[in-house]
């Protein structure tokens, strides 16, 4: 091949990405993760778009964790788990975790999209069916292409189309459900009672990819299971510690003894991937901890996406997410429109995230702001203000 040829190829892909109105950008931080942040353009702005849901990934008893796990345990393992990579801290934030989430065991992986690539093929084969939430993240989209398994996709939360995939599955040895407990763009509350008991009357397991409501959801922070009230009823957890539980990295999945013991002999990411860095399993112990016993902490997240949610509503925004969840969405559907509220509200020092095609349908543009437990009132009240400035502007209200 003619040397550039490619490098051609990618940059006329990424020109026509760019004249369809796709832009990438991402903002340089200068600071940790906060309630403000400071952008390399020397501005500091409100941050309403991080994960930080409950305010851990810059939390004081989380930092001195991880630095005497430095101290202790070194950079890390320079193995995988089975060989010499497994130090006790790995151990301690597993049965935490189980425990928090009320599994027997769990096992970590470098992130949740590891969790989730090497969940699906090593349980299941071809002798077996998978059903899906057609909104599934992309993690779990992927790793069930690994998986051998019929995949059987159903329509976002739709329940009627989850049965007729259910009594299309019926031959198969053995029926997973796979759903994600909360749908990000909106902060959609998958039907998880409804699952479990569709999951009852075929037969079939279940699985709940909890990244986003694991540590704020539910009495006790067990997230969208215990919101639910079927915490017993759902096998397999998948989740993050890379959004309310830490906020550094890695995933996990918990389930019961069996499950587990399996996926440490078969998961692939697990077998042959480096350990989770004894730091980051520290801050993350540290903010199981913190998420564990934080009902305070839980209640101000709560009170300030409703104090959010409520002021962008009476002041005449099409609010798309549910009052459940710490995201907070405003239908906006011109991508443009989306695009342009964001960079406005960005000069009156509040950051935001559009959402356009391809992340969305066309016509269906949004802006997402994500709530804190962090978030001091009064920020929320100028984030507010400044919303409906720029909202004013562009004619999103009156
Ligand atoms: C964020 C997220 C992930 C990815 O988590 P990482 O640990 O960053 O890989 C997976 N699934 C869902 C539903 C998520 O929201």
């Amino acid at each position: 091949m003619i040397p550039g040829t490619f490098s051609a190829h990618l940059e006329n892909r990424i020109a026509a990405m760019q004249s369809e109105g796709i832009v990438n950008r991402e903002h340089v931080l200068q600071s940790a993760q906060g309630s403000q942040i400071l952008l390399s353009s020397g501005k500091r702005a409100i941050n309403l778009c991080a994960n930080n849901y409950l305010g851990l990934a810059n939390h004081p008893d989380a930092i001195r964790a991880g630095k005497e796990a430095l101290e202790k345990w070194g950079a890390g393992v320079a193995s995988v788990r089975f060989i010499c990579g497994t130090q006790e801290i790995h151990k301690q934030l597993e049965s935490r975790l189980a425990a928090f989430l009320g599994k027997d065991d769990a096992l970590l992986y470098s992130s949740c999209f590891d969790a989730n690539g090497g969940l699906f093929e090593a349980l299941l084969g071809e002798e077996d069916a998978v059903i899906s939430d057609a909104r599934n993240h992309a993690s779990s989209v992927d790793g069930l292409r690994l998986c051998k398994a019929k995949n059987l996709r159903y329509a976002n939360g739709d329940l009627k189309d989850l049965e007729k995939c259910l009594e299309e599955a019926k031959s198969a040895r053995f029926r997973l459900i796979s759903t994600d407990g909360i749908f990000s763009v909106d902060g959609i509350v998958a039907p998880l009672k409804g699952v479990c008991e569709l999951a009852e009357k075929y037969d079939a397991l279940v699985m709940v990819d909890d990244s986003h409501g694991a540590g704020i959801l539910g009495p006790n922070g067990r997230g969208t299971p215990e919101l639910c009230g079927v915490a017993d009823r759902v096998d397999i957890l998948t989740g993050t510690l890379g959004k309310a539980l830490g906020g550094a990295s890695g995933g996990y999945i918990a389930g019961n003894k069996q499950i587990v013991e399996w996926l440490r002999r078969r998961s692939r990411p697990y077998l042959y991937s480096n350990a989770v860095a004894p730091v980051i399993a520290a801050i993350s112990l540290a903010a199981v901890e913190i998420a564990a016993k934080s009902v305070e902490l839980r209640a101000r997240l709560h009170a300030n996406a409703a104090l959010f949610r409520n002021g962008l509503k009476s002041a005449g925004f099409d609010v798309s997410s549910s009052e459940q969840h710490p995201i907070v969405t405003l239908r906006i559907e011109n991508d443009t429109v989306a695009k342009s509220m964001a960079d406005r509200l960005l000069e009156e020092g509040v950051y935001v995230m559009a959402f356009s095609h391809p992340v969305v349908p066309k016509g269906q543009a949004r802006i997402r702001t994500q709530m804190s437990a962090i978030h001091q009132r009064e920020e929320l009240e100028t984030a507010l203000l400044a919303f409906q400035k720029a909202g004013r502007e562009l004619g999103l209200i009156p």
